[in-house]
């Protein structure tokens, strides 16, 4: 198939599982598949954490010439898809270009945030004055200087148990209004029309109608590259196959959508390994 346009999730994806920041191998075939077509991070992270760790060491790889091409071939869906970013070169900054409100008639966001910083006080926290419309709850390893990421995904998971337990108490059918995911390095939770199969369908309009590029309804068109499509996960939306076309490098659930990455030995490739030779394929 050719793909007009791709979609990667960051976190275990571009990065490798428990590293924050992209491989210079990584950043290299980024930057030469924006040359070629439109790229977008989709990501429970808030844009602050992407320009720190992520788009810096783009930045740093790329030759000048390149910048501008680069930039303007850029994305950001930002919150697990409640956000979306475009690069302005007038302002040489991020734009906003839609953002889905939280539902304060559901829940009040201040309300939610106090109830689940009580009941994980002991296995992690509440980001504050961060995101602007999610909620995301990390787990307290995540500073640690020897990170065990078996251990950091274990604890996500509790995490993700805990809040969903409390979404459900609220009511139990929370999921009309609200979505929570497990990305493995915490929980979020977005408005339920915030979420990241909303990201795919605002990029397709986004490049239908600013870049003239002809995307089909359900955007098969657009490659979605994520690790944790399984029910529960943070890309469960974003890879189920409604929209884009799915490919998993991490959990796999055996049915049609995602598809797994598969070398030339049939061997299945995880994590940043497998997002990478899916570059070198889209590049070759
Ligand atoms: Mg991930």
């Amino acid at each position: 198939m050719k793909f007009k346009a791709a979609m990667f999730d960051f976190d275990g994806t571009v990065t490798e599982k428990g590293v924050w920041t992209p491989s210079p191998k990584m950043t290299d075939a980024l930057i030469l598949l924006a040359q070629k077509m439109p790229i977008g991070f989709c990501t429970g992270r808030q844009l602050e954490s992407f320009k720190r760790r992520g788009l810096t060491e783009l930045l740093r790889e790329i030759k000048p010439e390149m910048r501008r091409s680069f930039m303007k071939n850029l994305f950001l869906f930002a919150e697990n898809g409640s956000i979306g970013y475009s690069f302005n070169p007038k302002i040489e900054d991020f734009e906003e270009f839609y953002r889905v409100e939280w539902p304060e008639k559901f829940v009040q966001r201040e309300k939610l945030r106090t109830i689940i910083g009580k009941a994980v006080k002991d296995y992690g926290e509440v980001y504050y004055d961060t995101h602007k419309v999610v909620i995301v709850i990390r787990t307290n390893l995540h500073d640690m200087y020897e990170l065990n990421i078996d251990e950091v995904y274990k604890l996500s998971g509790k995490i993700f148990k805990i809040c969903k337990k409390i979404l459900l108490k609220i009511d139990p059918d929370f999921e009309k209004y609200l979505h929570i995911g497990d990305s493995g390095i915490g929980a979020i939770i977005c408005p339920a029309d915030g979420d990241k199969d909303r990201a795919i369908k605002e990029f397709a309009s986004f490049l239908r109608k600013y870049k003239d590029i002809k995307i089909g309804r359900k955007a098969r068109e657009i490659l979605a590259v994520g690790d944790r499509p399984l029910a529960g996960g943070n890309d469960y939306y974003f890879l189920n196959g409604s929209y884009g076309t799915a490919y998993t490098v991490g959990d796999f659930t055996g049915v049609k959508w995602p598809k797994p990455v598969m070398d030339g030995h049939n061997r299945r490739l995880l994590n940043s390994q497998g997002t990478l030779y899916l570059l070198n394929t889209l590049l070759a």
